[in-house]
C-alpha cells in the first residue's frame, strides 16, 4: 500500500471519462452489444468462406442454418444497437436489450461450438473471456444466470457426446483431417483465426479488469483522501488512530496527537477571497507533510482544522513538532494573485497513554481542549494537555 507521502506525490491523473464503468448502462450495452455482433459476423464470414471455398467439408443444410442464424443475431443486434442509439437521450438502461446481448452470445456461442465439435475447447474459452468482459459492463446476476444455464448444456453435451448417438461435429461433412490427423490447409487457417480472435478478446478482458482496478483506486482515494489538500480526511484519520492505539495498548507505546486551526481564518477569506483561503489550506497542508515523518498521519480534520497522528512519540516530542511546525506557518508568505499572506496555527498536542487519556476519543478530546486553550491564550501557540488534570494545560517554550 502507498504510505501518505507518496499518495501526496502522485499526480492527479484520474481516467474520469475514458473508463466505460463510469458511462450509463445504456452507454454500457451500446459497446457491449458492438463487441458481441463480432461474433456473428466473424463466425459468418469464416463459414461462408468455407462454404464457397471447400464445400465437400461442410454440410449444407447445417451450413445454411448457422448462416441464417449468423444473419439473424447480426440484424437483431445491429437494429438493438441503432435503437439504443436513439434513445440513450431519454433512457439510461434498458434491461430488454442486456438480456438480449447475453443470451444470444450465449446462444450463438454454443451452437456454433456444438456444431463445430469444439464446445469443450475453443468454444468455452470463447464464453469465459465473454464473462470476463460482460462481468465489467453488464448486470452480474444475468451473468451468474447464464453461467448456470451454460453449465447445464455442457452436461447435456457431455451426455450426447459420451452417448456416440450423434455426430460429434455435425457441421462437417467430412472430417477437417487428414488420415493422419493432421488439420487440413482451411481448417488450420480458421484455428489461426481462431487464436488472433481470442488473443483480442483476452486483451479487451485484461482491459475490463484494468478499469476495474482503476476504478476501485479511485473509490478508495475518494472515500478516504481530502479532495482541496491531498491530506488523509477525518474518517480515514480515526481510523488509522484507532489501529495505532490499538497497537500501542498491545506493546506498548506512546502514541501522541496534535490538533492544529489556523487562526482568524475567517478573515483570510473575508479579504482575500475564498479561492484564497483554499490556496493556504493547501499551503499549510503541504507544510504539515513536509514536517511529518513517513509513519505519521496528517489529516483534513474539519474546515482549516488539521490533526497529526504520532505513533511512537512522547508528548514532549510532539510538542516539539508542533513548535517547528508552527514557526514554519508563522514565517510562511502564501502568494495568491501576487499578494503575499501570512497566517498562523494554534496547536494542542496531547499524549497516550496519559490520565484520563485511555482511548482514541480521550486523546482527541485532550487536544482539542488544549487547542482550544491555545486559541484562548492569545492563538500561534503550541499547548500542551497536562496530563491528569481536567483544565490545567501547559504552554510550550517557543524555539530560539
Ligand atoms: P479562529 O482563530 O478562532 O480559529 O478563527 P477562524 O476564523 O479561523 O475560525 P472560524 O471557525 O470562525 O472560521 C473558519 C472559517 O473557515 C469559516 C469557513 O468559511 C472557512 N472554511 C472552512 N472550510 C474551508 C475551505 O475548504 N475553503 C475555504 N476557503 N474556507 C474554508
Ligand atoms: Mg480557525
Ligand atoms: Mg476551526
Amino acid at each position: 500500500m502507498m504510505t501518505q507521502q507518496e499518495r501526496a506525490a502522485t499526480p492527479d491523473d484520474f481516467t474520469w471519462f475514458s473508463n466505460p464503468l463510469d458511462w450509463r448502462p445504456i452507454d454500457r450495452l451500446i459497446l457491449l452489444g458492438s463487441l458481441v455482433m463480432l461474433a456473428p459476423v466473424l463466425f459468418g464470414v469464416g463459414l461462408l468462406l468455407s462454404m464457397l471455398l471447400t464445400p465437400h467439408f461442410i454440410d449444407a443444410a447445417i451450413g445454411s442454418f448457422l448462416l441464417g442464424l449468423y444473419a439473424l443475431h447480426t440484424v437483431l443486434l445491429g437494429g438493438y444497437i441503432l435503437l439504443a442509439l436513439r434513445q440513450r437521450h431519454q433512457t439510461s438502461d434498458w434491461p430488454a436489450f442486456e438480456n438480449f446481448v447475453i443470451g444470444s452470445f450465449v446462444l450463438n456461442v454454443l451452437v456454433s461450438s456444438y456444431a463445430t465439435g469444439t464446445h469443450f475447447s475453443q468454444g468455452m474459452l470463447l464464453l469465459s473471456l465473454g464473462v470476463n468482459i460482460t462481468s465489467a459492463l453488464a448486470n452480474i446476476r444475468k451473468i451468474l444466470v447464464a453461467y448456470f444455464l451454460v453449465c447445464v448444456v455442457m452436461v447435456i453435451f457431455a451426455v450426447i457426446d459420451f452417448s456416440g448417438q450423434f455426430s460429434p461435429a455435425p457441421l462437417f461433412a467430412a472430417p477437417p483431417l487428414k488420415a493422419d490427423g493432421a488439420p487440413v490447409l482451411g481448417w488450420l487457417v480458421v484455428q489461426v483465426a481462431i487464436v488472433v480472435a481470442l488473443l483480442a478478446i483476452t486483451r479487451i478482458s485484461i482491459a475490463a479488469v484494468s478499469r476495474w482496478v482503476e476504478r476501485e483506486d479511485l473509490y478508495r482515494e475518494m472515500s478516504t483522501i481530502d479532495g482541496l489538500t491531498r491530506l488523509t480526511n477525518r474518517s480515514s484519520f480515526i481510523a488509522r488512530g484507532q489501529s495505532e492505539l490499538s497497537r500501542a495498548r498491545r506493546i506498548p507505546a506512546d502514541v501522541a496527537c496534535v490538533m492544529v486551526d489556523l487562526d482568524h481564518f475567517k478573515n483570510i477569506n473575508d479579504t482575500w477571497g475564498h479561492h484564497a483561503g483554499d490556496k493556504v489550506l493547501v499551503e499549510a497542508s503541504a507544510i504539515l507533510m513536509e514536517s511529518a515523518r513517513q509513519y505519521d498521519e496528517v489529516g483534513r480534520y474539519g474546515g482549516e482544522e488539521f490533526a497529526i497522528l504520532l505513533p511512537n512519540v512522547s508528548l514532549e516530542d510532539a510538542a516539539m513538532v508542533a513548535e517547528r511546525v508552527r514557526e514554519k506557518i508563522a514565517n510562511a508568505r502564501i502568494v495568491v494573485d501576487g499578494q503575499q499572506i501570512a497566517v498562523t496555527a494554534s496547536f494542542g498536542v496531547a499524549c497516550y497513554p496519559g490520565p484520563g487519556i485511555e482511548d482514541l476519543n480521550d486523546l482527541l478530546k485532550a487536544a482539542d481542549k488544549a487547542l482550544y486553550e491555545a486559541k484562548e491564550s492569545g492563538r500561534n501557540r503550541v499547548i500542551t494537555a497536562k496530563p491528569g488534570t481536567d483544565s490545567a494545560a501547559e504552554p510550550v517554550p517557543e524555539l530560539a
